[in-house]
């Protein structure tokens, strides 16, 4: 069988009939330039070294792959392994794609970066690798996520972003996209787009799988050295599939490491919703071409994109990465969903047994490791993807806990 670990499955940039390039042709030469870019760097082992400094320097890499004995013992059946991402600089794993893109970037003689946010970690990372390389920076943000998300909004702004709140359609990350894509088109020679996960057109996908895939080397090594085994199951949530595709990619031609993604299942999934109460894309979405690639898309039946709701900024978007997709229709991967209470459940369990905070977008994940572990041997191994550490999910949670913080007043 061909290996599935190739950084394109095709030419035009298509994983089966998945991703590809569908973009205004003001943009095609900026992504071309990208592409040769990325393909060239990744031949480059000055570039990798300095690449690999500032992971293991600046970002405090590798993160531990750590034993959860507790949570294990707890639940009675096989081990958990919780990569930890959240103890990267800038608390999640959004900052192994911003370096390398950054770098990318200083690389083209680019003299700015924009980009969206949901979850606003994507924001703060570009914000941070912005100033570490002297770069100027603007930072789109749905309006709503901007007011649930005011803690980065504050750190971006002092990292010496601009932080520019969108409040076109459900204000939330797909309007940050449209409006940083804007941008661009205006802006073509001066600024670099450092998109924030594996979703736009080639050669992002690809690019940040590339950027993100340090994490399952990682595992791979730290687990042998731990164990002398293989992982049994990789569990990760996926909001546009970066952290997944991070956890996912070094094993998969490893045929016996299960993979499973876990999208946000929020209040309810109802089949017909007009506007959606989740962001489980595989449960009712359906296939679509959307900012510039193909995939599954929670969409009418008029291809109008639908809002969405996650407790977690972070899943809470309407579309999901092209690989995704392709591992997903070949079966490769599974894909199954987590409530906004599971992901809470989660939380709480995690923080109490192993005194660790996760971000919400992680419970969603480790929602699914508590629902798996105890149907399996003791035997098995699972490993997930702890993408990121709680701190910017203070105000939701303490909410949901009945804990009244002083909620943010907005501005
Ligand atoms: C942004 C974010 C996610 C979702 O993005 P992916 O590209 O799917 O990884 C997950 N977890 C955290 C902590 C995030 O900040």
């Amino acid at each position: 069988m061909k290996s599935l670990k190739t950084y394109i499955l095709n030419k035009s940039g298509h994983f089966g009939q998945f991703g590809g390039r569908y973009i205004p042709e003001l943009l095609i030469p900026i992504m071309e330039e990208l592409e040769a870019a990325f393909y060239e760097a990744i031949k480059d082992k000055g570039f990798k070294a300095e690449l690999a400094d500032l992971y293991y320097n600046y970002s405090g890499r590798p993160t531990p792959l750590y034993f959860c004995s507790n949570l294990t013992k707890k639940l009675g059946g096989a081990k958990i392994f919780l990569k930890n991402e959240g103890l990267n600089h800038t608390g999640a794993h959004k900052i192994n794609h911003c370096l390398g893109q950054a770098l990318l970037a200083k690389k083209l003689g680019k003299k700015r970066l924009i980009a969206e946010t949901g979850a606003g970690q994507h924001g703060l990372a570009t914000a941070t690798v912005a100033a570490k390389f002297g770069l100027e920076c603007t930072i789109y943000m749905g309006a709503k996520d901007y007011q649930r998300q005011l803690p980065n909004v504050f750190f971006m702004e002092r990292l010496g972003a601009t932080v520019i709140p969108v409040q076109h359609g459900g204000q939330i990350l797909r309007d940050a996209i449209n409006a940083a894509l804007k941008d661009l088109i205006a802006n073509p020679t001066d600024t670099h787009y450092l998109l924030g996960t594996v979703c736009g057109p080639h050669p992002y996908p690809v690019m940040n799988t590339y950027f993100q895939s340090i994490v399952g080397r990682e595992v791979r090594t730290q687990l042998i050295s731990q164990t002398g085994k293989l992982p049994d199951y990789l569990v990760a949530c996926v909001g546009g599939g970066s952290n997944a595709m991070g956890l996912f990619y070094e094993f998969l031609d490893d045929k016996r490491v299960r993979m499973i993604g876990v999208e946000a299942g929020g209040k309810r999934i109802l089949e017909n919703d007009k506007k959606c109460e989740h962001a489980a894309r595989f449960q009712t979405g359906s296939v679509g071409i959307v900012e510039g690639f193909k995939s599954y898309f929670l969409q009418n039946h008029d291809g109008q994109i639908k809002e969405t709701s996650s407790i977690s900024a972070g899943l809470d978007y309407s579309g999901v990465g092209p690989q995704i997709a392709y591992l997903h229709d070949t079966g490769r991967i599974r894909m199954t969903y987590a409530r906004d209470k599971d992901a809470l459940t989660a939380y709480a369990m995690l923080a109490q047994e192993e005194g660790i905070i996760a971000a919400l977008e992680s419970c969603h994940a480790l929602s699914q490791v508590i629902k798996l572990a105890p149907t399996l041997s003791k035997d098995k191994i699972i490993v997930f993807n702890c993408s990121g550490r709680g701190d910017k999910d203070l105000f939701i949670v303490s909410k949901q806990f009945g804990f009244d913080i002083g909620q943010n007043t907005g501005r």
